[in-house]
């Protein structure tokens, strides 16, 4: 079982923000911001390449969460940044799909 299925499934402990019957989202354990937040599908998923036109629903839903969690931790007015590394060369090390929620400082722009 991977480890955000193991978040999932309660074997493994995660500061949770929010959570319903089709997403989690809870805080990242090496956050690279004052808040960083990932929002995942509790179905295993492994990247977004893994999704298929039939996950629009699934893929909605991530967004909305992502938008929630920014609210719920008051990123709203500063700004705040909504990343998916997709693949080992873009940076993906988990392979759940996960949405980054960054936020709490000064973003830069191109991200490295
Ligand atoms: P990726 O590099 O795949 O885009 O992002 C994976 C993220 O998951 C990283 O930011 C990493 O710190 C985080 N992460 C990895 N293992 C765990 C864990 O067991 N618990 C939590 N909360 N975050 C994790
Ligand atoms: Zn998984």
């Amino acid at each position: 079982m991977c480890v955000f299925c193991k978040i999932v499934s309660g074997e493994a402990a995660a500061r949770i923000v929010f959570q319903d019957e089709d997403v989690l989202a809870f805080h990242d354990v090496n956050p690279q911001a004052p808040t960083h937040v990932l929002v995942i599908p509790r179905r295993h998923v492994v990247s977004l390449a893994d999704t298929e036109d039939g996950d629009t629903e699934l893929l909605g839903k991530l967004m909305q969460c992502a938008r929630r969690v920014a609210e719920m931790l008051d990123l709203v007015k500063s700004g705040y940044r909504v990343v998916i590394n997709n693949g080992a060369g873009a940076g993906q090390s988990v392979f759940h799909l996960h949405v980054h929620v960054i936020g709490g400082r000064r973003m830069r722009w191109p991200p490295g």
